[in-house]
């Protein structure tokens, strides 16, 4: 009997340790079972990308014109039913020149879904953002950036690449002014930022973006799309 107890007592220590694991997995930055992800590239170049998830909405055009205004080009993570409902902005985005990625159809967790489910995802964004005129192969960024099995899977059999990030200046500030020092004080050449600008009724965001624009240029940073920055990965 006492023996069993201390099975059982092992069994449940043994779960508590996988789940732990699986959670790490699951929300990890830098790692995952299968393929290539990138939150960052190793360089000495002065060299950073800005990354906006969600969208298109309708504040499409005012991002576009901020960062005109900064001849800088972004990357842009866009989510399917945002290009259904939203494609004249999706294609505005594309005819300025900036990086498209595909955050997904439906914006879910990509995590414990069927492998059909995951492909589907996937492809219909594929097609869509293909729909607006975008032709190269789109880097893809899972909703939350979770994923745990299958999508890495997926988009390791399929050779697609997974980017993240490793400045995330809306999980830890409201304050515009907050998160322009926050990205100011923790930049590292090689930084991918995220952002989030296509719901935001009040400006907030766009006003945090434009400070950073010149802030790190000031400082001597070029901003560059994904694409270009994985070109300096030393
Ligand atoms: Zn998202």
């Amino acid at each position: 009997m006492k023996r069993r107890l201390t099975y059982t007592g092992m069994g449940i220590l043994f779960i508590i340790a996988l789940t732990f694991a699986a959670y790490k997995l699951m929300n990890a930055r830098d790692y995952q079972l299968f393929g290539n992800i990138t939150s960052h590239v190793i360089t000495e170049e002065k060299v950073v990308a800005l990354t906006f998830d969600d969208g298109p909405t309708k504040n499409t055009s005012a991002i576009l014109a901020l960062l005109d205004s900064y001849q800088v080009k972004a990357t842009f993570f866009l989510i399917g039913d945002d290009i259904e409902e939203n494609p004249e902005e999706a294609k505005k985005i594309v005819e300025a020149g900036h990086q498209i990625g595909n955050h997904t159809y439906s914006h879910k967790r990509m995590v414990l879904k069927s492998p059909s489910f995951i492909k589907n995802e996937i492809e219909k964004n594929d097609a869509l953002i293909a729909s607006i005129g975008y032709q190269k192969t789109p880097v893809v960024r899972p909703p939350y950036g979770k994923k745990l099995f299958g999508l890495p899977y997926y988009l390791n059999k399929h050779q697609r690449k997974t980017i993240t990030w490793n400045l995330e200046p809306d999980t830890f500030f409201t304050n515009a002014e907050d998160k322009i020092n926050y990205v100011t004080e923790n930049i590292q050449p090689g930084s991918i930022i995220l952002m989030h600008p296509m719901y935001d009724p009040t400006d907030n965001e766009l006003q945090a973006i434009e400070g950073m624009l010149q802030a790190l240029s000031n400082d001597g940073y070029t901003f560059v799309t994904v694409d270009e920055l994985l070109q300096f990965q030393q």
